[in-house]
């Protein structure tokens, strides 16, 4: 509209979730004319994560090193670990800060219909680590979505033999509800309430 460069950098701003032509337009405007200096460092934070953020090899949540720093904690309890959907989930959980065990990220729920099966998600390490580690209690913290129970089902009894307590988040977490929607006070309370499978 105003030069094909300005166009493109329009264009790039849509990828954001809920940014649509005006606003993406309000914002390149705001970053040319008053925020330039902010503007570059936006594009360095995001060339940077882009490029170096990766997938944790011990939980699969992001980190920028081959072991993230909550898996590299000494200070958190090893005999806990707590089996959610997304990264997102984690930092939800983080934040209601009542937590302090370790974290394993599924990578998704299983759903048939989008053809995501037991091999699309990280069932089979997470298997391998209850075999390998000392666990004495999984939370199973997966969405209370029907894919979200139906994961959490079956986790529950694959892991069956390989732990002896499985327990699922409990009160205040609204079924049909996704974790990283929950305010930190109902979702420390569900951490807390957690009920044994
Ligand atoms: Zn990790």
């Amino acid at each position: 509209m105003l030069t094909p460069k300005f166009d493109n950098l329009v264009k790039q701003l849509r990828v954001l979730p809920g940014v649509g032509q005006k606003s993406a337009q309000r914002m390149a405007l705001h970053l040319l004319t008053q925020k330039r200096v902010q503007g570059m460092a936006l594009a360095g934070a995001l060339d940077e994560a882009m490029r170096e953020i990766i997938e944790c090899e011990r939980c699969h949540s992001f980190s920028d090193e081959a072991i993230c720093p909550i898996c590299q904690d000494p200070r958190r309890e090893d005999n806990l670990l707590c089996v959610v959907e997304t990264a997102a989930d984690v930092m939800a959980i983080e934040q209601s800060g009542g937590y302090r065990g370790r974290y394993f990220v599924l990578g998704g729920h299983l759903s048939p219909i989008d053809g995501i099966g037991v091999d699309e998600l990280n069932i089979d390490q997470l298997i391998s680590r209850l075999k390998a580690e000392q666990i004495d209690e999984l939370i199973l913290a997966t969405g209370t979505t029907v894919e979200g129970q139906t994961t959490a089902q079956f986790i529950s009894q694959a892991a069956a033999n390989h732990v002896v307590k499985i327990t699922r988040l409990a009160q205040g977490v609204p079924v049909g509800g996704e974790l990283e929607y929950l305010d930190s006070m109902t979702l420390n309370q569900a951490m807390s309430n957690r009920a044994k499978l």
